[in-house]
């Protein structure tokens, strides 16, 4: 009983010196764990850029996908405390975890998707998540690409509708004549912003080799859910 009441006064205390919390396993003062967050992490199923479905998807035969979650539970967490509550460090935790999860790609850069230009965040996830990646793989981060049209309001959200998009929403600022570049962003939704970044680096010379994600939205199909 006494235990309990220390425990409970820690508890307190620790929320108000640290106030955030593992969202796995409810260690304070870290926003992931590492061992918990590789516990979040799988390898699913290779699946193509431009319609999502499981490669090969027998319509397209361009660049491949790989994710390393659904974006559900505590991975869709994730993605909200890596975006919106300065998750700077888990973004970088999880560039490093999808490179030692994911065989290192035949890419001479790592491309990631940029931050639209309507966004307050004074960092990119995805480009962090491409460091992590690029540290551990050796690899160089191009910033390569901007955004030259405007978001809709929903598409802005974690996991937001990005099926508006037009395939030219992107451009790539820099010649990336025979370049292989593989594309890194934190979640794959409707595949609407990966192919205008896939379209906006083949316009510019550049191979596209593959993409990843953190995590992917679990795709509907005949009113059921499945990958
Ligand atoms: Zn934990
Ligand atoms: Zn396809």
């Amino acid at each position: 009983m006494i235990f309990r009441c220390v425990k409970g006064i820690f508890d307190a205390l620790g929320h108000v010196l640290w106030p955030i919390s593992c969202p796995v396993c409810g260690r304070l003062g870290l926003h992931v764990c590492r061992s918990c967050l590789e516990s979040t992490a799988g390898d699913l199923p290779l699946f193509c850029l431009e319609c999502g479905i499981d490669a090969p998807c027998g319509k397209h035969r361009g660049a491949l996908v790989r994710a390393a979650s659904v974006y559900e539970g505590v991975s869709k967490d994730l993605v909200r405390v890596m975006k919106y509550e300065n998750g700077r460090r888990v973004a970088g935790m999880m560039g490093e975890l999808l490179a030692a999860r994911f065989g290192r790609p035949q890419a001479d850069f790592l491309v990631p998707v940029p931050l639209h230009k309507s966004s307050d965040r004074d960092y990119n996830q995805a480009e962090l998540i491409a460091r992590g990646a690029g540290r551990a793989w050796r690899l160089d981060v191009a910033r390569a690409l901007r955004w030259h049209l405007a978001l809709p309001r929903q598409a802005l959200r974690p996991g937001g509708d990005d099926r508006s998009l037009p395939e030219d929403a992107m451009i790539a600022e820099r010649c990336l004549t025979e370049a292989r570049v593989f594309i890194v962003d934190d979640v794959y939704t409707s595949g609407s912003t990966m192919r205008a970044a896939a379209r906006a680096l083949e316009k510019a010379g550049a191979a596209v080799a593959g993409a990843m994600v953190w995590c992917r939205a679990r795709r509907k199909e005949h009113g059921g859910s499945t990958f």
